[in-house]
């Protein structure tokens, strides 16, 4: 106590240790201002820079990693990894929301499998993913699950409540390599955003037909040739952006205003 009344004795404030000026009013005003942003510090989700980061567990079956092998002489693993960071360029620019890969695991998927409920629900329990989970004292968000088991008759699948999305290794002729896009379409319905059927609509969620010209001749989804969205899509994800993973402010580890220096 003998430190507080030798404060209220010299009348000096709790930031006395910042040379304010003398002016009460002025002095009121910075002092309104270091709290304020003291409070802001605290609540990074406030700064509209915030980005998101959503841990994933990437899972891969056979048929994934012969396709890695054979078409693109990748392993399973780094295929997986360069289709993920295609992908999350796009998130990332847009929506400041930034995927980590924190643990890969194989699957064996089962080849009598032709429903895609029943496909997303094997690999959840092979791999023993829930979102939540931690696997190496890191927090898991969301499971990405590779396949090329063309027996579900999509190219990808994804499960909201559950934080999982499947998909299917995909490379079209006359489009190329297109599995980023269909990466791109579950996440995106991980964030709420709806499939669209609509014309001309160049949006990863749409699935309208889109002429593959010569010399293939052939209609391929919208989706799977376009990586923007459009307006609705951005504005649906810009609200949910934060379902997914943890707000850190400025990248890295969370950085505070003068709070870094202990
Ligand atoms: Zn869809």
């Amino acid at each position: 106590m003998e430190g507080v009344s030798e404060m209220g004795k010299k009348g000096k404030s709790p930031f006395s240790f910042v040379s304010l000026p003398h002016f009460p009013r002025m002095r009121r005003i910075i002092i309104f201002l270091l709290t304020f942003l003291f409070i802001v510090s605290l609540t990074p989700s406030v700064l509209a820079s915030s980005t998101y980061t959503v841990n994933l567990m990437v899972a891969y079956d056979e048929e994934f990693s012969s396709i890695a092998w054979s078409r693109y002489a990748y392993s399973a693993q780094d295929l997986a990894t360069i289709i993920i960071w295609d992908t999350e360029a796009y998130f990332s620019s847009s929506f400041n929301i930034e995927f980590k890969i924190v643990a890969y695991r194989s699957w064996d998927s089962n080849d009598a499998v032709t429903n895609r409920d029943l496909m997303l629900d094997e690999v959840v329990s092979e791999v023993g993913f829930t979102s939540g989970m931690y696997v190496n004292y890191m927090r898991v968000d969301v499971l990405v699950a590779f396949s090329d088991q063309e027996t579900i008759g999509v190219y990808g699948y994804s499960d909201k409540s559950l934080g999982v999305v499947l998909v299917m290794e995909t490379y079209l002729a006359g489009v190329g390599q297109a599995t980023d896009n269909v990466l791109q379409h579950e996440l995106s319905h991980l964030y709420g955003a709806p499939d669209h059927y609509e014309n001309g609509l160049m949006c990863v969620m749409n699935a309208y037909p889109y002429w593959i010209d010569f010399p293939y001749y052939y209609y391929v989804p919208t989706a799977l040739v376009t990586n923007n969205w459009d307006v609705d899509c951005q504005s649906t994800i810009s609200f949910n952006r934060g379902v997914w993973g943890r707000a850190q402010s400025l990248g890295g580890g969370g950085w505070h205003f003068w709070m870094e220096a202990w």
